[in-house]
């Protein structure tokens, strides 16, 4: 198998293996890692299709991470996809209303981010054993919601590592905060930010460009890394799943082999849509990637004028995992639409650190080609739970709700009748009040609780075993900061 090495997006112009790169998270330069190729398909589609959830996972994978032996990765794989997802298909498709939804949502803390962060994990712990790391890795996490707990679930209790999650203290939604709250394990510390994810974001990337802080810790004996969907050990799982979907369409028989679908994605820091495209790129048979916003509607308006600019009103909205403004895996985009130019790379991302903005050239908006931006207001995203709900009975969360207007509103606008996979990025439980009120505003007189067994009435399913565990759990967590607090923060939790 030829080997895959990673290096940063901006050119600071060292290789590392895949799992070097899964320890680091981040160039030392702020670029993203990129592989320096990317794989093919080693198997049929027809030979996939035959295969569970974890050896497809492997033979995706392995592709990518190439570093790491046959063993490891399929230990890895096999404490990732076990029986913390609740049922053993891992990702099933559900057909509703003329499109696929592909639910990724099975998983401990019910939210797509578990299908990378319960791999993560063991990736990087191997990836220390395998390097001879011997300092205890700390986990740094900026969350809209969603990756905070994945990730807390993901790490805690894992020896030689600690995990560090700030989420915007006013920015996520009462379940999510619950959630994150109430976690339990010595080396966990959850932190609620006086800003929006962005200062979050921007304030944790600071902290790992610190090479001075960085020092002092190192001499403490810690190493930092990053849990968020900037580390290639966070995209490499995604890409899995599309692979998947196709071949369960295969295997039922619903396209044949070698047909194109679509695919539609609720995105906020393009790390799904960006693995949808990597699939793509595999040799995958996708044809559009339909790239699905909120209010902040930043991506949009890139796709439509090909200048990215940040400069804007930043909107809560009932998505929240997808309220961003600065996209960040839209740079390994970028750095492949320039032709794999970091010098151009390098210059983008410091206009958009300078100014706020930046715009591709006419030939670069060409590798664009296989994108489709779309978005859905408050509204259309209410609006479309309550249609979808009352054709077929099927309830989606807010951020799916998001995807699957805008593949409504493309097929409409396109005539394009290609299948459509939409990716299910959150099951409705995470998202019950607002799901809810979409449905039936009278809802909004009632506790969450009582929302959350009314949902399991209306739409015939359980309740989930993660809002069964938040109900009477303790909060754990109070601590909150200002955006400049963070860095003190950290130094006392590892004091
Ligand atoms: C994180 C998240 C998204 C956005 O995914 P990106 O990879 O950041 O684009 C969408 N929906 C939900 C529920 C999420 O948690």
């Amino acid at each position: 198998m030829k080997e895959v090495t990673y290096s940063s997006t901006r050119g600071e112009g060292v290789k590392y293996t895949a799992s070097m790169a899964v320890l680091k998270g981040l160039a030392s330069d702020g670029g993203l890692f990129v592989p320096d190729h990317i794989p093919s398909l080693d198997k049929t589609l027809a030979e996939l299709s035959e295969m569970d959830y974890q050896n497809l996972a492997y033979e995706v994978m392995k592709l990518f991470l190439t570093d790491y032996t046959e063993e490891e990765l399929r230990g890895c794989i096999a404490n990732a996809y076990d029986s913390k997802f609740d049922t053993p298909e891992i990702a099933p498709l559900s057909e509703s209303c003329g499109s696929y939804y592909l639910e990724l949502w099975h998983g401990a803390t019910i939210a797509f981010k578990d299908m990378a962060l319960s791999l993560l994990p063991h990736l990087m712990t191997t990836a220390a054993k395998k390097n001879g790391l011997k300092k205890e890795i700390v986990i740094l996490t900026a969350t809209s919601g969603d990756t905070g707990k994945a990730a807390l679930a993901g790490f805690a209790d894992v020896p030689g590592t600690r995990i560090v999650v700030f989420y915007p203290k006013s920015g996520v939604s009462p379940i999510q905060e619950k959630q994150m709250v109430t976690q339990r394990g010595d080396n966990t510390l959850v932190v609620g930010i006086h800003g929006n994810f962005d200062d979050a974001q921007t304030g944790v990337k600071k902290i790992f460009g610190d090479n001075e802080f960085a020092r002092e810790l190192d001499e403490k004996g810690f190493v930092f890394s990053s849990a968020n969907s900037i580390n290639i050990g966070r995209l490499v799982p995604q890409v899995c799943y599309y692979v998947y979907a196709y071949t369960r369409l295969l295997k039922e028989g619903r396209i044949k082999d070698g047909e194109l679908i679509n695919v539609c994605v609720p995105t906020g820091n393009f790390g799904n849509i960006l693995a949808a495209f990597y699939a793509k790129l595999m040799g995958l048979p996708v044809g559009k990637l339909i790239c699905a916003s909120n209010t902040n509607k930043v991506l949009f308006d890139f796709f439509e004028s090909g200048t990215y600019d940040r400069n804007r009103e930043f909107h809560v909205t009932t998505s929240p995992s997808m309220d961003i403004l600065i996209s960040s895996n839209l740079e390994r985009l970028i750095y492949y639409i320039a032709g794999n130019s970091s010098d151009r790379c390098a210059q983008l991302m410091g206009e958009l650190s300078g100014n706020g903005n930046y715009s591709i050239t006419a030939d670069e908006k060409k590798g664009l080609a296989d994108f489709y931006g779309g978005y859905a207001d408050e509204a259309q995203t209410a609006d479309q739970i309550k249609k979808i709900y009352e054709k077929s009975g099927y309830v989606i969360d807010t951020h799916t709700a998001v995807a699957s207007f805008v593949c409504d509103e493309y097929k409409a606008k396109t005539g394009d009748e290609t299948p459509v996979v939409i990716a299910s990025t959150a099951s409705p439980y995470k998202f019950t009040r607002s799901v809810m009120n979409a449905i039936d505003p009278e809802y909004d007189k009632k506790t969450d609780f009582e929302l959350i067994d009314d949902l399991s009435k209306l739409s015939n399913t359980a309740v989930p075993q993660a809002i069964e565990d938040i109900r009477s759990a303790p909060v754990l967590h109070k601590t909150e900061c200002d955006v400049n607090e963070m860095k003190s923060v950290i130094a006392g939790f590892l004091k």
